[in-house]
């Protein structure tokens, strides 16, 4: 194995490339372009331009692709090869400043959720220089963002990067009425946990199901499941050893700050966590990581499953989206501080936050809706479906001192006041217990728990950043007016803790009585996607992202279209499966299996000889009892399906996947797996769960 430091980053144009290569005049004015988005000037975009490609061909890249991020879930690119006629049969490669900073790729296939109606069908991709250059596969990478030619967004980075300017903007304001003179911005961190499920790519290829739509549609439970906890923490098999060795490897060259590993709670479930980063970097590495993850597992004979929800009846898998706020002095600013000043300071970072969360629990839900995390929010194994704030103990009772005034520990005899307390670290074990929590204070950050293992992180950090940007900019505008800083800061922490203290929720969340409480306290439940999309135009929310030029209400109605259009597709090609797997497999299984039975029973009654076939005889009589409510329910989802997709506007019709199709895909299900529990396994046409999820040695 070679070693991290030497292979780390010797894939990416990396600051310490860019020093190397780049004349100092030129590499300064691209230091102020990556640190300060300072537009580029098309001389020095050109210097740019030509020293990547030298480099990536020295490295062995032959194209270049602009990399960007639609709306289809995937990451998209377009490789063009560097080569450029020169007359007489020759070329020479070249790269140009524009071909850097701008693209143009043919927008038209790519969701736009009717945009292009309005606008331009044309997009065009723009170069985020803040997130690193890289080379894949001999191509050189140019991470960018995607817009439509009138500028409306048509990617999930846009939206990020605007989010994060938007956080900036205000937290800034709140950082010089603390007196902070030596920031200059402030920019949100994430790092993202990954879980994944690693399976035999044999058995997977003989998988419909997991082919079409990533998770099994079929399957009775395995005799054995994840119940006696042993594969948690687990000793790693070598198989899988050697896969994470070799994924690391990939990682590290790509300059990913791969670092934890470890077997999850399900059965073949593993989870890989990297580094913190500045989010929109976070966000990039987090696509790619799950991009090599598929391909090195293809390179070991496995199959990477990153649905959410793979196997029913065991774990799903999501993505833990740990966030914070760093100012450009390096502090992390929900992390208490060691002068009462400081803490004051965190507090009303940690309130923001609070507030945030309260205010826009709807826009979080939304923002990790999909059919495949349907599955798995609320379904006793991954955080409900309600969102709330896990602080812990000790936190909660600072807060709920300030709130009533009163000391807040034993040992204290005076009442909290901000400003003159210092609060204490949290450590990890205090705070980190909770692992029910969607929304947990972990220390010195937050861990959402709620995406799902599949989808970008860019999202749910559009949300994060935006919300808390609306929490500070209403903190400022208040703080920035009062005479006595120190007493109305006191109070607008004070009154923020009281209105939104229903949000912090330190119990079990998979406990029913929560669903009641959270009900009483007003908290929003929705259980769907469907339930959930529609509220991402609630004039609440418009307001909020136009406020902070995040999405424009036009962006936002392409958005819940597409989030829409995108739950009933997935929906429907579950559903065709489930039929074309049903009809040309399953019930032709059955039948032969029920022929032999029945040819069985005839021989040994021809025979004359007085032997029991109670077996034979029983089986056949369930089977048939079975195959024939199977061919039923058949028949039913295949007209559900059809009704569904005849729906014309798309909250009916993803409505309608979610009420008639889904529920006739659980009937269709449910006979099929208890027959598989009856058949002879030669005649089963697929792997079991058992052979699925215990099959990599
Ligand atoms: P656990 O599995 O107990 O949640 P891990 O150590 O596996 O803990 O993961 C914690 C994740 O949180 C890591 O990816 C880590 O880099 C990230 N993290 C730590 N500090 C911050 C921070 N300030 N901002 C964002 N992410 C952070
Ligand atoms: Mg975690």
């Amino acid at each position: 194995m070679s070693n991290p430091a030497e292979i780390f980053g010797s894939k990416v144009f990396n600051d310490a490339i860019m020093q190397q290569r780049l004349p100092q005049k030129t590499y300064r004015q691209l230091l102020a372009t990556i640190k300060n988005g300072k537009t580029l000037d098309p001389e020095v975009a050109n210097i740019v331009a030509n020293a990547m490609k030298d480099w990536a061909v020295e490295n062995g890249a032959t194209h270049f692709t602009h990399w960007f991020h639609p709306l289809n879930g995937a990451s998209a690119e377009k490789h063009d090869s560097f080569i450029k006629p020169t007359g007489g049969g020759s070329i020479i490669l070249e790269f140009s400043g524009s071909n850097l900073v701008r693209g143009e790729p043919d927008a038209s296939s790519f969701p736009s959720g009717g945009l292009r109606a309005t606008f331009e069908a044309r997009g065009y991709t723009a170069w985020d220089p803040t997130s690193y250059a890289f080379i894949k596969d001999n191509v050189l990478f140019i991470p960018t963002a995607f817009c439509s030619f009138g500028g409306e967004a048509l990617d999930r980075k846009t939206p990020l990067l605007r989010s994060m300017e938007a956080l900036n903007k205000q937290a800034m304001r709140i950082l010089r009425l603390f007196g902070n003179t030596d920031v200059d911005h402030v920019k949100t961190t994430a790092g993202p946990e990954q879980e994944y499920f690693l399976i035999d790519a044999d058995m997977y290829d003989k998988r419909e199901d997991l082919r079409f739509t990533g998770r099994t549609l079929f399957g009775a439970a395995p005799p054995k499941g994840q119940e006696m906890d042993d594969h948690y923490f687990g000793a790693i098999k070598t198989k899988v050893q050697e896969f994470m060795a070799d994924l690391n490897n990939e990682l590290w060259q790509l300059g990913i700050l791969a670092k934890t590993e470890h077997n999850e709670v399900a059965p073949a479930q593993h989870e890989l966590a990297p580094i913190f980063l500045t989010t929109n970097v976070a966000t990039d590495h987090n696509d790619i990581t799950m991009e090599i993850m598929k391909k090195v597992a293809q390179r070991h004979g496995l199959v990477c499953l990153l649905h959410e929800k793979p196997f029913a009846g065991v774990n799903g898998s999501g993505k833990h989206n740990n966030w914070s706020i760093k100012a450009s002095n390096g502090q992390n600013l929900l992390e208490p501080g060691d002068t009462p000043y400081e803490n004051a300071q965190f507090l009303l970072f940690l309130c923001a936050t609070i507030k945030a969360v309260d205010d826009y629990q709807d826009l979080l839900r939304i923002a990790v809706s999909s059919a495949g995390n349907d599955h798995r929010l609320g379904a006793s194994e991954a955080p409900p479906a309600i969102v709330s704030i896990f602080l812990g103990d000790e936190l909660t009772e600072i807060l709920e001192a300030i709130d009533s005034g009163t000391a807040y520990s034993s040992k204290e005899k005076t009442l909290m006041k901000i400003g003159v307390h210092t609060i204490p670290h949290f450590p990890r074990d205090n705070t980190d217990r909770n692992r029910t929590s969607p929304f947990a204070f972990t220390g010195n950050k937050f861990e959402f728990r709620m995406p799902g293992s599949s989808a970008s992180i860019a999202t749910p950090n559009v949300v994060l950043n935006t919300s808390v940007a609306e929490s500070l900019k209403q903190f400022a505008d208040e703080l920035e007016k009062a005479d006595d800083f120190e007493s109305s800061l006191h109070d607008l922490i004070r009154r923020t803790i009281h209105e939104h203290k229903r949000i912090i929720f330190n119990g079990n969340g998979y406990d029913d009585s929560w669903v009641k409480e959270a009900e009483r306290r007003g908290l929003c439940n929705y259980r769907s996607t469907p339930d959930a999309v529609p509220h991402l135009l609630d004039e609440k929310n418009v307001k909020l992202y136009a406020d902070h030029g995040v999405l424009t209400k036009t962006e936002l109605e392409s958005r819940y279209e597409i989030g829409l259009e995108t739950y009933a597709k997935t929906v429907n090609i579950e559903a065709r499966t489930m039929l074309d797997m049903a009809r040309k497999d399953i019930l032709p299984a059955v039948s032969s299996y029920k022929q032999t039975l029945a040819t069985t029973i005839n021989e040994i009654h021809a025979s004359g000889i007085n032997a029991d076939c109670s077996y034979e005889t029983e089986t056949l009589a369930e089977e048939s009892e079975l195959s024939a409510k199977l061919y039923e329910a058949v028949k039913i989802l295949e007209e559900k399906a059809r009704g569904a997709s005849g729906a014309t506007d798309s909250l009916e019709k993803a409505c309608c996947y979610r009420d008639e199709v889904l529920p006739a895909m659980e009937d269709v299900r449910a006979y099929a797996d208890r027959l598989e529990l009856l058949t002879d396994k030669d005649y089963w046409p697929y792997p079991t769960y058992g052979d699925l999820l215990f099959g990599v040695k």
